[in-house]
């Protein structure tokens, strides 16, 4: 049997180490990725840390996958070896579960297909995947620039487009990180007044090369009563994970204003009054299905945007994850594969 080398985690808490394994056979309706790199999200802490419920171990993390297919299992339509693809968090819907025949895969109620948590992911020369989770990916992107776009990625792009916010309306993202320097950035190309709302004044430059036409320190100033002056945000993408940074934005929300939640945090405090009398709303997003993702890099490829990555061979897994963990990281931790 030929081997790979791939990160399964033994157990919770276990370390980040290469073994070799079998590679897999695609099973029906499934194929096989040779991965050419994976980003490192933070959720991939919820394998490492054993902290989401019902995950079975060995498990390999990763749910930023991009490769080629160079194998198809039975009953695969419209997909053949050689072509290029990604696969996210969303490794696919079981189609007759009550929430999926609503056409809301995203809330599949089986929830038999997360990759990297109900199934193996791509810290890892190969996996095998659902064809309906697969997203094209296009050849002006290299497999390290559209990795992280398979879920920092869609999930701030999917979050806009759906967020009502129309062109020069304003729209404040909420931190700049690996989420956030995305966020910037789709917002600036839909065509919205950008601001950016960091803590301390050393992401103003980056914010501004970005696209962002104003930035708000929020240690300096009141971000709410900033926001509020310049007539108040349509909408507030908040990709931070502190509930006491969104509170603080949310009397920056204009009249039918959204913030629309990304990061998760601990609870935020929400006053009924701010909501009723200005028919704001606080709402949480879902990243996307496949074909979101590929809108995703489509439109990376067409705007030019790309996140900002700092790139690991898979020996420096251990490395790259503690990077990602610590936050220092500008901005999304990527592993490639030898070959890719
Ligand atoms: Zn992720
Ligand atoms: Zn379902």
């Amino acid at each position: 049997m030929a081997k790979m080398r791939a990160v399964p985690i033994a157990a919770p808490g276990a370390a980040l180490e290469i073994v070799e394994r079998e590679i897999p056979d695609p099973g029906p309706g499934s194929v096989r990725i040779k991965v050419q790199a994976c980003g490192i999200c933070h959720s991939d802490s919820l394998t490492k840390d054993g902290t989401m419920p019902g995950l079975q171990y060995p498990r390999v993390p990763g749910h930023e996958v991009v490769g080629v297919i160079d194998a198809v299992g039975p009953d695969v339509a419209g997909w053949k070896p050689g072509q290029r693809v990604g696969v996210g968090w969303h490794g696919g819907s079981c189609g007759y579960c009550d929430n999926c025949r609503r056409g809301d895969f995203f809330a599949c109620q089986t929830v038999t297909r997360i990759t990297g948590i109900t199934y193996d992911g791509g810290y890892a020369e190969y996996l095998v995947a659902w064809a309906g989770a697969l997203a094209r990916v296009p050849d002006e992107l290299s497999a390290a620039d559209a990795a992280p776009l398979m879920c920092a990625g869609v999930t701030t792009f999917n979050a806009l487009r759906n967020s009502g916010a129309r062109p020069g309306d304003l729209v404040a993202v909420l931190g700049v990180g690996g989420l956030g320097h995305l966020g910037v950035q789709f917002a600036v190309k839909m065509g919205f007044r950008t601001v950016a709302i960091a803590r301390g004044a050393d992401k103003e430059p980056l914010s501004r090369q970005l696209g962002a036409f104003h930035y708000i320190d929020s240690r300096a100033s009141d971000p709410a009563a900033e926001l509020a002056r310049m007539g108040g945000a349509k909408v507030i993408l908040a990709t931070v994970t502190n509930g006491d940074a969104m509170t603080a934005v949310l009397g920056g929300l204009g009249i039918n204003g959204t913030m629309l939640i990304l990061g998760a945090a601990g609870p935020i405090s929400v006053s009924p009054l701010q909501l009723l009398m200005g028919k704001r709303d606080v709402k949480g997003w879902y990243s996307g299905t496949s074909i979101d993702s590929q809108d995703t890099l489509a439109f990376s490829v067409l705007t030019g945007v790309r996140s900002m990555n700092e790139v690991f061979p898979l020996e420096r897994v251990g490395e790259a994850y503690d990077r990602m963990l610590s936050g220092k990281a500008r901005f999304r931790a990527v592993l490639t594969m030898d070959g890719a």
